[in-house]
C-alpha cells in the first residue's frame, strides 16, 4: 500500500532579497506500508528540511507530496493539520514529553489534540501501547521519573496512539546509550510489522541505518539513492 509519494520536491529558502538557497533538488521516491527506511546524509544535506516537508510541517517550493494518495499542495492549512494529526506520528531526538503529565497522559496527548477529552477506550489503548513498549507498570510516572530510554519509549507509544499510516523519527536514538538505542530501534521494527505503518528514521548511526531495509540517502539536497538493500 502506498503511504507517501514525493514527486519532484524542491525547497528553496530566500536568504536575502536577490539570493535564494536551494536546499532540496527534485526529490522523488515512494514509501509503502511495509517500508522501514533510514534517511541518511551529512549535516546540512537537507534531512531536517525533507522531514518537515514529509511531515506536512513545511510546504515544498515546488513538486507534489501525496499522503495516502491525496495531493497535499492544494489542501488548506487546516486540512493539512488534520491529516498530519491523524496519519503521521512524530518521534524527536529530544522527546518533548510534557513534564507535568504522567506517561499515560503524554501518550494520550495527540488524541486530546484531535478530539478533546480522552474516552475510556482511548485510555485502554494508551495503556496497551505502554505495555507494548514495556512500560505498563510505569504508566503513572512523570517523564523525569523515567530513564532516557524509557522516556523515548513513551514518545514512541505517543506517536502510535492515533494509529498513523506513517511514523517519522528524527534521530530517535541520538540521545541514548547504545543499549537503549538498540531497544528503541527494535521497537520501531516491531511496530512497523505489527501496525503495518511506514517508518522513516533519520539517523547518524551506521549500525542502525544498515539494519533498515531501505536507505534514503541525501547529499547536498539531492537524492543519492532510495534503494532497498538486504539487512545485514
Ligand atoms: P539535524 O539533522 O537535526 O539538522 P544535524 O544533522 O546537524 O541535525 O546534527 C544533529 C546532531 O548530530 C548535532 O548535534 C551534530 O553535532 C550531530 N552530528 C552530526 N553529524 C554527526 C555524525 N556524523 N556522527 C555523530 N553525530 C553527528
Ligand atoms: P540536515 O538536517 O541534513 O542537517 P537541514 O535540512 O537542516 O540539513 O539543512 C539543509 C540546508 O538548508 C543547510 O544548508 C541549512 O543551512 C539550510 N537551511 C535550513 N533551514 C533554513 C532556513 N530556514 N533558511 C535558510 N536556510 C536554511
Amino acid at each position: 500500500r502506498e503511504i507517501l509519494r514525493l514527486d519532484g520536491i524542491c525547497k528553496s529558502y530566500q536568504v536575502g532579497l536577490p539570493t535564494q538557497t536551494d536546499v532540496l533538488h527534485n526529490i522523488s521516491f515512494q514509501l509503502d506500508s511495509n517500508d522501514f527506511a533510514a534517511l541518511v546524509g551529512p549535516s546540512g544535506s537537507g534531512k531536517s528540511t525533507l522531514l518537515n516537508v514529509m511531515g506536512l510541517l513545511d510546504q515544498p517550493t515546488s513538486g507534489e507530496l501525496y499522503l495516502l494518495q491525496q495531493a497535499t499542495s492544494t489542501m488548506t492549512e487546516r486540512q493539512r493539520t488534520e491529516l498530519r494529526g491523524s496519519e503521521i506520528g512524530f518521534v524527536f531526538q529530544f522527546h518533548h514529553l510534557i513534564q507535568a503529565f504522567s506517561a499515560l497522559d503524554n501518550v494520550l496527548m495527540p488524541l486530546m489534540l484531535n478530539h478533546g477529552k480522552p474516552t475510556a477506550e482511548d485510555r485502554d489503548y494508551a495503556r496497551h501501547l505502554l505495555a507494548q513498549v514495556g512500560l505498563e507498570k510505569l504508566a503513572g510516572r512523570r517523564p523525569n521519573e523515567l530513564s532516557g530510554g524509557q522516556q523515548q519509549r513513551v514518545a514512541v507509544a505517543r506517536a502510535l496512539v492515533t494509529k498513523p499510516a506513517l511514523i517519522l523519527a528524527d534521530e530517535p536514538t541520538g540521545n541514548l546509550d547504545s543499549k537503549s538505542a538498540a531497544t528503541v530501534f527494535e521497537l520501531f521494527r516491531k511496530i512497523q510489522v505489527e501496525y503495518q505503518c511506514a517508518v522513516l528514521l533519520v539517523t547518524h548511526d551506521e549500525r542502525l541505518s544498515s539494519a533498515c531495509e531501505r536507505t534514503i540517502q541525501l547529499f547536498d539536497g539531492r537524492l543519492q539513492s532510495a534503494d532497498e538493500h538486504q539487512a545485514r
